[in-house]
């Protein structure tokens, strides 16, 4: 990367300006070195810290040099509009740099275009803008000292440097314009990026959701009941405590398929699953539909009176509900079975036999004639 090298043309002939100027120049070879050998002439990336140090330093002292800068030009009688134009520049300055700072990241190559930018526009404000500014002034106040590298200097400026300027003034509107519109364009297409990404996210979500519910009956299905009882297995066994699992089939089910028909039989397991839900009391108690006609309720923190207990209350509520079954010769109306486990987790089985227990809990409900609980022997 150049250096940007102060020579003399550079001289406006105010001593504090030009004095500001070196020292403008000085931070801008800083930044630039940071930025290309990391300040420590290592080949190692800069410390974003070092490199935002150097860059608040820079920010600072323009804003700074500008101040006053202006302030002087004021208090030596510029004319307001070529003051609030000059100002505009400054200010216009200032943006441009942050923008580009921010946006960096993006570029290809950002030490070049950086501090290619910042010397570039130094340069050109200070031989164009500063020195026309204090030409102007010296011509009207005398005692300010006539710029020492160029001669006659500046004072001099030929048609062809004055139209040169001018026409590297209007270059420079056009390349900041294009540069805004470029940034603005960059933020909204971020912005939108943003949004989708967050949309993917909600999609995510809900696609999970969706992964571990039951369409028909809108419970959890049997991939999210392994993984919950999978769980509080785990949690039973740290903490030492009951944990209770109820299994409910609805009984004789094909009958009431052939009878009523796939559709009805659906609406039926709705309902079902329904007076199920309404049998629970807990909201740690967790219902999942096991697979076909059967239906699971895993109790955390539950021993055997309190799984019989939730038992009872299915029962009862699936009977109070008195839907009608046309060709179950259990009773006249809709009823299911259910079978009862528990177990003190001691790490000796796992969960699928807790699981196996409810299952063999619910066939002896069946064969002693259904519409009944059962509860399974041992642990
Ligand atoms: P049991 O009293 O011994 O449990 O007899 P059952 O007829 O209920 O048991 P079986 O396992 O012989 O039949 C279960 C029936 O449940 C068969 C199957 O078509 C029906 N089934 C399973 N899932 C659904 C469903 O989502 N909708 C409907 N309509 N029927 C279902
Ligand atoms: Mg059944
Ligand atoms: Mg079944």
């Amino acid at each position: 990367m150049e250096t940007f090298i102060w020579t003399p043309d550079f001289e406006t002939g105010v001593a504090r300006i030009d004095e500001q100027h070196r020292q403008l120049v000085a931070l801008i070879n800083e930044l630039g070195s940071t930025l290309v050998e990391g300040g420590r002439g290592l080949d190692v990336p800069p410390e974003p810290a070092v490199l935002e140090h150097h860059f608040d330093q820079l920010e600072t002292y323009a804003r700074l040099h500008f101040a006053e800068e202006e302030a002087w030009f004021e208090a030596r009688g510029l004319d307001g509009d070529e003051l609030d134009r000059h100002r505009e520049l400054h200010d216009q300055f200032i943006h441009q740099v942050a923008t580009m700072w921010r946006t960096r990241a993006s570029m290809k190559n950002p030490d070049e275009v950086l501090c290619g930018f910042l010397s570039a526009w130094l340069a050109f404000h200070i031989l164009g803008e500063d020195q026309m500014i204090v030409r102007a002034l010296r011509d009207d106040l005398p005692g300010i000292a006539t710029p020492s590298g160029s001669g006659e200097g500046p004072a001099r400026a030929s048609g062809a440097t004055k139209a040169l300027l001018s026409a590297l003034n209007n270059l420079y509107h056009v390349l900041s314009e294009q540069n805004r519109d470029l940034s603005e364009a960059n933020a909204h297409l971020e912005a939108r990026v943003a949004d989708r990404t967050r949309e993917l996210a909600l999609a995510n979500e809900a696609l999970l959701r969706m992964a571990r519910t039951d369409g028909l009956l809108d419970i959890a299905n049997r991939l999210h009941f392994n993984e919950r009882l999978e769980l509080e297995w785990g949690r039973a066994r740290r903490t030492g405590s009951p944990l209770g699992l109820v299994m409910i089939d609805v009984d004789h089910f094909k009958r009431y398929n052939d009878r009523h028909g796939h559709l009805g039989g659906d609406a039926c397991l709705r309902r079902v699953a329904d007076a199920v839900a309404a049998g629970i009391r807990r909201s740690t108690d967790f219902l999942a539909r096991y697979g076909g006609e059967e239906l699971a309720i895993i109790l955390p923190e539950t021993d055997e009176r309190g799984a019989v207990a939730v038992a009872r209350a299915v029962l009862a509520s699936v009977r109070a509900m008195a839907l009608p079954h046309g060709a179950s010769p259990t009773a006249a109306h809709v009823t299911v079975s259910v079978g009862v486990a528990t177990s003190r987790n001691d790490g000796s089985t796992g969960p699928e036999r807790l699981v196996a227990r409810a299952d063999d809990a619910l066939y002896a409900a069946k064969h002693q004639g259904r519409d009944r609980y059962a509860v399974a022997e041992g642990e």
